[in-house]
């Protein structure tokens, strides 16, 4: 199967080639049809799984197909991070660069000064990618009209939802036409995307991509138990061992991520934080050079864990455990990107088993905790306390929560709490 099979117009359908873009993926095979026919699209897929295209495509295809005499913003692109807005306008001006049909992308994000997206609007733009509080400064700005807007795309829309955008979201659906095709992409699907898809979306064809199966990305998964005082050892050992030429740690902290690096690069590696405390140019220039492979490691935060599409990522580490199952599916799509094999191994603490557990059912997996030579761990778990509120899905039952409140009572009232006799 290729592009102009799926109804791609050839000069897109080049353009997708001169990205080497020989096949479209799966989420593209299911896409483009009814996109491209102009129906509202609710589509649940894996990260990496080459999702831009799938929605990029049809877009300007539209546009070229139907040109104005007056330039005019006909296809928003909304997504949660400013990491994504970038990746995702780098997809659009590659894939129109080579038509020479003057189409503009801008891409609005925060973080950086409102002015220079001011100025790059004057000549207006056809397509913008934009994440939602920046958008609503630019229109306050009077700097853009969204009334001639043919195509939505929500992008990671249960990130837009997890990020808090909803208000926002509902702002920027006001000033769009009624009249429009909506394409809805989400990595993961829960009530809250069902009703926003319901809200949104007319007769939508509906692609449910699963997280595993033939034509997944080959992600080995890996767990290993570990002291948490012998992890940045654990993880030296990996790198020496595997010999990735690229990794990307996950840590908990913007503090344990600057900790982490430095460590290893006494150790000899080229190893940098990123995270939210650095500056938006600072984070620009990091993954730039990641990109370019001038690092071996970058240590970060769930902060990358959408949005970050670095190719060939060989190996995705789990230093610190996320606190849900969807974190954790975000994290491991950093690496067996468009069908490239990588591994992704988790570091589990006996203070971090009870999580992983979880992490597992959710997850609906269940694998081998792996015990290497010379890291044999010696820690044990924690007691259960009221310490351990932290994980999700680990708070106290209504039945613990009862006991817990009679036996208080009864400790109150110089009694032992209540028994239940024997054989009952
Ligand atoms: P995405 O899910 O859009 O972030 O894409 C993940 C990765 O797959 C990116 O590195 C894309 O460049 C790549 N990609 C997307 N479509 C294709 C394709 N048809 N063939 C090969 N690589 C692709």
């Amino acid at each position: 199967m290729n592009f102009s099979t799926l109804g791609l117009m050839p000069s897109l359908a080049d353009s997708a080639r001169a990205l080497r873009f020989e096949a479209p993926t799966p989420i593209q095979q299911a896409a483009l049809p009814s996109a491209l026919a102009g129906q509202d699209l609710l589509a649940t897929a894996p990260t990496g799984s080459g999702k831009t295209a799938a929605f990029a495509l049809p877009l300007l295809q539209r546009l070229l197909s139907t040109p104005v005499p007056q330039r005019r913003t006909r296809a928003l692109v909304l997504v949660p991070t400013r990491e994504l807005a970038a990746q995702v306008g780098e997809v659009l001006r590659a894939l129109t660069q080579p038509l020479n049909a003057g189409q503009r992308t801008a891409v609005l994000f925060g973080g950086v000064s409102i002015n220079p997206q001011l100025m790059g609007l004057r000549g207006g733009a056809d397509v913008v990618v934009a994440t939602p509080g920046r958008l609503l400064d630019v229109v306050r700005h009077n700097a853009l009209r969204l009334d001639a807007v043919q195509t939505l795309v929500l992008d990671e829309a249960d990130r837009l939802l997890d990020l808090g955008f909803a208000t926002e979201l509902d702002e920027v659906l006001a000033l769009l036409p009624a009249q429009r095709q909506t394409l809805m992409f989400s990595a993961t699907f829960d009530e809250r995307i069902r009703t926003l898809a319901e809200r949104l979306l007319h007769q939508p064809h509906r692609i449910d991509l699963p997280a595993e199966g033939a034509d997944a990305p080959p992600v080995l998964q890996r767990a290993i138990a570990v002291d948490s005082t012998r992890r940045t050892a654990l993880l030296r050992h990996l790198l020496d061992t595997l010999q990735p030429d690229r990794a990307l740690v996950f840590v908990a902290s913007q503090h344990a991520a600057d900790h982490v690096a430095a460590k290893l690069n006494k150790q000899d590696r080229y190893a940098t934080p990123f995270h939210g405390g650095l500056s938006q140019g600072a984070r620009q220039e990091v993954l730039a050079e990641f990109r370019q492979k001038r690092w071996d490691v970058v240590v970060t935060t769930d902060l990358a864990s959408r949005g970050l599409d670095i190719e060939d990522m060989p190996l995705v580490v789990n230093y610190d455990l996320p606190r849900s199952a969807d974190d954790h599916v975000h994290r491991i799509g950093r690496t067996g990107r468009a069908g490239r094999s990588g591994q992704a191994i988790s570091f589990v603490t006996a203070a971090a088993l009870a999580q992983w557990n979880l992490i597992q059912k959710r997850q609906g997996m269940s694998l081998p905790l792996e015990v290497l030579p010379g890291f044999e761990p010696q820690e044990s778990p924690p007691e259960p306390g009221p310490g351990h509120g932290g994980i999700k899905g680990q708070r106290p039952s209504k039945k613990d929560k009862l006991r817990a409140a009679a036996a208080a009572a009864a400790a109150a009232a110089g009694g032992t709490p209540p028994v239940k006799p024997p054989g009952r």
